[in-house]
């Protein structure tokens, strides 16, 4: 269930994107990758169970919850970005650079802007606070679904 959103929207004869492949171990890593799309934007994906804000007990198969944060996520304080909540993707994505060919899902570069640990403090069935350790960003940040738009509007920042 967990990837199989991500496995639909992808041809994997025609897509250099890894196949949707689940994991058991979860290792806290984060990445943030630079999609040059249709429309330019960053993918913020933590490692996490697939059932991670479901449930109390999660013990769904490990994925990467994955948001597009068309600013990106700030290094500021305070300032709020808007992440849209979007499918789970495999944990494999999180070394993945590479062209996404025209006429594909998500046609475009991906480039990985950052990557690291973190470490979740507070979670609630709505938000999330959590350490990055990365490169760019370190810190403690907040994810708050705010449940506009289609309900998977959230609101990201230090
Ligand atoms: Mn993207």
């Amino acid at each position: 269930m967990a990837l199989e959103e991500y496995r639909k929207k992808r041809r994997f004869d025609k897509t250099p994107e890894p196949f949707a492949r689940t994991e058991t171990k979860q290792r806290n890593r984060f990445v943030v990758q630079e999609h040059y799309a249709t429309h330019h934007h960053f993918d913020f994906r933590l490692e996490l169970p697939a059932d991670f804000f479901e449930s109390d007990d999660p013990s769904g198969p490990i994925v990467l919850k994955s948001w597009a944060v068309p600013k990106g996520i700030s290094n500021k304080k305070g300032v709020k970005r808007l992440a849209i909540q979007v499918e789970d993707h495999p944990v494999d994505y999180i070394n993945f650079k590479g062209t996404i060919p025209e006429g594909q899902y998500g046609a475009g570069t991906v480039t990985i802007w950052d990557k690291g640990t973190f470490e979740v403090l507070k979670k609630k069935p709505n938000s999330l606070k959590f350490i990055l350790h990365g490169e760019r960003l370190s810190g403690e940040f907040h994810l708050i679904h705010t449940a506009r738009g289609k309900g998977n509007e959230w609101l990201v920042f230090k």
